[in-house]
């Protein structure tokens, strides 16, 4: 095996083990070795006639060990000479999910934005998105270690950190005389009462414009902030993109606006980086867009998020790790909300084209405003049933010590958005505070 591969199997086993001063991974081998206690037997997944071939992908339907899927191996386990030996390999399986290593070799199942869609990925054709399966390998094999005797807890029942997120696509509906002129005539033309507003809000769009609802945001999030026992971060993305096309609004172009913006939101929340849909087809923009940001924060920009949830790993990743973003929140899926990484809790992305460990910190997303009531995606009418929906999310949230993170979008919260979304979303913080005491 090689060397790139050895460090991303020791940082599986830990990972897997939540052992982050090392203490465990000594008893874990990948492999026959006389000193573990517990033997993954591997599977052909990293051999180099298999790896980043057709061959590699999962058969189905998934084996199960203990009841729970996994990707590759045998649904085996028996005990030999004191050692449990496993032929699951949960080490591969991980490795698949975590890396988002479908992904790269699925290159042609891209939606028209170029996303990778729930749809396509083995976790939702085998019914198994809801579930965090990496979260279960790894309470499988501290429980293993507990019976040969190694004193390891089970993970705590309770959220480790929660990530209120705001995508800031937008902030003015309407930027120019003309925009809100256009508007107010097609008000007028089609009998609406408030054909006023589009100029009430290019005039003060703080206080006028319904897109504008960061006070409401910052009110409600600061609330949750507050009472909560957890660590909770607000973070707001912001574009740089300074050129308006069909997809950005290029709103960073207005610079005194935008910075006015950043510095209402800097007190209460982190600022981070919204990719643009330009710039994730072309990569090149990324680093000036991320200066943008910067210069209009006056902070060194450290988190990203794409547009539309448009990240085409490995490339974009590796773009931002080059300029110097440590944490990506991208990931979940735009048409399902659910486990894209197979995992709740925040892990570090491995590049599946060579295998190495990298610095960027993947943040698992826990549901997106959008995935929820998006006519092309879940398409969820009744607010209860997607309230429903995220609960079971954030149980297993809770079950698995992960972190929380949504993302509701400012115009999605406005009075006058034709959507649950408001009302959904005070109900969601008003759960996460019910849980955390529950
Ligand atoms: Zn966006």
């Amino acid at each position: 095996m090689n060397e790139n591969l050895n460090l991303c199997i020791d940082y599986i086993i830990r990972f897997l083990l939540r052992d982050e001063k090392g203490q465990y991974n000594k008893y874990i081998s990948y492999g026959y070795k006389e000193e573990a206690l517990i033997v993954i037997i591997p599977s052909d997944f990293f051999e180099s006639s298999v790896y980043l071939t057709g061959k590699s992908f999962p058969s189905l339907p998934l084996t199960e060990l203990r009841g729970i899927p996994v990707l590759f191996g045998k649904g085996k386990m028996l005990e030999e000479n004191g050692k449990i030996i496993i032929y699951a390999d949960i080490i591969a399986s991980t490795y698949f999910l975590i890396s988002r290593y479908e992904e790269c070799i699925k290159i042609n199942d891209r939606d028209i934005h170029g996303r990778f869609l729930a749809k396509n990925s083995i976790l939702y054709q085998t019914n198994n998105l809801n579930k965090c399966l990496v979260d279960e390998y790894g309470e499988l094999l501290r429980c293993l270690l507990r019976e040969k005797g190694v004193n390891i807890e089970s993970c705590k029942k309770a959220f480790s950190h929660v990530y209120l997120t705001h995508d800031v696509d937008n902030y003015r509906t309407w930027n120019s005389i003309y925009s809100a002129t256009r508007s107010a005539i097609k008000m007028v033309m089609t009998k609406q009462k408030n054909f006023m507003l589009p100029y009430k809000a290019f005039i003060n769009y703080e206080k006028n414009d319904p897109i504008y609802t960061f006070p409401w945001l910052a009110e409600i999030d600061n609330d949750l902030k507050d009472k909560l026992s957890v660590e909770c971060k607000v973070i707001y993305f912001i574009m740089g993109a300074q050129e308006r096309t069909k997809f950005d609004n290029g709103y960073a172009f207005n610079v005194r606006t935008t910075r006015k913006l950043i510095h209402s939101l800097k007190p209460i929340s982190d600022i981070g980086y919204h990719v643009s849909y330009s710039a994730k087809d072309d990569l090149s923009r990324c680093g000036g867009e991320i200066k943008v940001v910067e210069e209009l924060s006056g902070e060194n920009i450290k988190l990203s998020r794409n547009h539309y949830l448009a990240s085409k790993e490995p490339e974009d990743f590796e773009i931002l790790i080059e300029n110097g973003i440590t944490d990506d929140f991208t990931m979940g899926f735009a048409d399902n909300v659910g486990f894209r990484l197979g995992t709740c809790r925040p892990v570090k992305w491995i590049n599946p084209i060579t295998m190495k460990l990298t610095t960027l910190t993947l943040h698992p997303m826990t549901a997106m405003d959008a995935t929820l009531d998006g006519t092309h995606y879940m398409n969820i009418k009744e607010e209860d049933e997607a309230f429903l929906i995220i609960r079971k999310l954030l149980e297993q949230v809770k079950r698995h010590n992960g972190e929380v993170v949504l993302l509701w979008h400012n115009p999605s919260v406005s009075l006058q958005a034709n959507s649950y979304h408001r009302k959904l979303y005070s109900r969601v913080l008003g759960l996460l505070l019910q849980m955390e005491e529950e």
